[in-house]
């Protein structure tokens, strides 16, 4: 079957790898002119099954009413007169009661294991470098309160078969010494030693030029400017896209079968096709430090709870990820936020890198209010999707790109994770049910 995947980000790039090995002919399109170069160019770096809780819990209401208008504030909603915005922000409410958290970590919690295993064996037959750290992922608080309330998250992993493991504040520094300078101010942490760390740039795009090897043709500088149907009802179907390449040329490309992984640009590619997404980008902040002295910088990947942000060491570059900011799709770089980072940085670990010379960026996280991505069918027969993987996207992109990769090729995933528009008689009545997500 000859399969064109919309978009070479993690998820795209993966599900391109997976098609391949299942035998199908596959064209990848992307506007930039090489692999990951949006979104998955230089996020936090963590492999994070254990952090599954989504931003949408029952604190989430509260603390954002005291974030409203705070510069610095962990995640901001900048209101626009922005009707999906607003939708959006009431369906993120929604998503904040006790039952449906529990509902949604446990839909991450299960991609996010089985994309964890996926990744290691991709990693182990592929042997591409990437700056990768099994070393686990150490989450520090310096806020007795916070710690507090992180004792039941903690406990619901395990539950859940995470090994993340509430830890004092001497464990902590024993386990990254390069803390040691903060001990004083940090009352606990917690540790789960499976999760791992790497740069989802290196990998992506060292996955793509595997994918080119074997065959997968990349058609780089190509935005899809438009999808194309035919028919009604259950005859609904894709019959190509039209992509425009760098020099304006139009063309239309044909294929049997289409996966979106367009990341925060997949509702506006789909809603012309009636197909309306619950997604909207979350931009997010990271700065890139040069390390100095190897010894003081820590090797671990770390969450610093109180200032959010995630901390992973990439051989000699120390990533330091996050925030986020509700306020459509824009990535200009907000000094202030900016400049918190190397501030807290510098403040933790102050001669271990170059903070002079910083790298900052800004991306676009692909959020649905739950943070669950949509993976699985639409209503057009052949129309597959895999996006809104928000803030772990390189935690599930390679799980994900295995299922719809199954999925595509009319198998059932070997993962227990609600995928869009499947019902059990889908697949084979051997097969456990399957359940529906819409
Ligand atoms: C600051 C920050 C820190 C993060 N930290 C982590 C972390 O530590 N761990 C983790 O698991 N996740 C993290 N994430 C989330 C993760 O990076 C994303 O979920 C992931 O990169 C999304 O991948 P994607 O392939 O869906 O999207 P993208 O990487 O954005 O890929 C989509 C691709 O589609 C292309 N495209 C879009 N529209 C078109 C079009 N019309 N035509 C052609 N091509 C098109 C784009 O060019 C892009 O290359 C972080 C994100 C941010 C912003």
């Amino acid at each position: 079957m000859k399969v064109i995947v919309l978009g070479a980000g993690i998820v795209g790039t993966a599900s391109a790898w997976f098609l391949q090995k299942a035998g199908h002919e596959v064209i990848v399109v992307e506007r930039q002119p090489g692999a990951a170069l949006e979104t998955s160019f230089a996020n936090g770096g963590q492999i994070s099954v254990s952090h599954a809780e989504p931003w949408a819990n029952p604190a989430a209401p509260k603390k954002l009413l005291q974030w409203l208008g705070r510069e610095d504030a962990p995640l901001l909603f900048r209101l626009r007169p922005d009707l999906l915005q607003w939708r959006w922000g009431l369906a993120f409410l929604r998503e904040c009661t006790p039952a449906r958290t529990a509902h949604n970590i446990r839909q991450i919690v299960n991609i996010a294991e089985y994309s964890r295993q996926t990744l290691q064996a991709v990693r182990a037959e592929t042997g591409i470098d990437y700056d990768c750290e099994t070393r686990g992922i150490l989450h520090f608080y310096t806020d007795e309160d916070e710690f507090r309330h992180s004792l039941p998250a903690a406990a619901l992993m395990r539950e859940l078969g995470c090994p993340r493991e509430t830890i004092s504040a001497d464990e902590v520094v024993r386990i990254e010494p390069a803390l040691a300078r903060i001990r004083s101010k940090i009352v606990g942490g917690d540790f789960t030693a499976t999760d791992e760390s790497g740069d989802v740039y290196k990998f992506t795009s060292g996955l793509a030029a595997r994918c080119a090897e074997a065959g997968v043709d990349f058609r780089y500088n190509h935005s899809v400017t438009r999808i194309l149907s035919e028919g009604t009802g259950p005859a609904a179907r894709i019959t190509g896209i039209e992509v425009i390449d760098a020099h304006g040329r139009h063309q239309r490309l044909q294929a049997d079968s289409f996966v979106l992984a367009t990341g925060s640009f997949s509702a506006e590619l789909l809603r012309p096709l009636g197909i309306s997404l619950m997604l909207y980008p979350g931009k997010g902040y990271s700065a890139t430090y040069q390390v100095r002295q190897p010894t003081l910088a820590p090797q671990v990947s770390l969450t610093d709870d109180g200032y959010k942000l995630v901390i992973s060491r990439l051989g000699d570059r120390l990533r330091v990820a996050g925030t986020c900011e509700i306020n459509g799709y824009t990535r200009e770089l907000n000094p202030v936020r900016c400049e918190a980072i190397t501030r807290r940085t510098r403040e933790l670990f102050p001669d271990a890198c170059d903070y002079e010379n910083p790298v900052y960026w800004t991306g676009l996280r692909p959020l649905t209010p739950s943070n669950v991505p949509y993976i699985g069918r639409t209503k057009y027969a052949n129309l597959f999707l895999n996006t809104g993987h928000g803030t772990l996207g390189w935690t599930m992109g390679c799980g994900s790109g295995r299922a719809i990769a199954d999925i595509v090729s009319g198998h059932r995933p070997d993962v227990d994770f609600a995928f869009t528009g499947i019902t059990r008689r889908d697949y084979s009545p051997t097969i456990a049910s399957v359940p529906v997500r819409s």
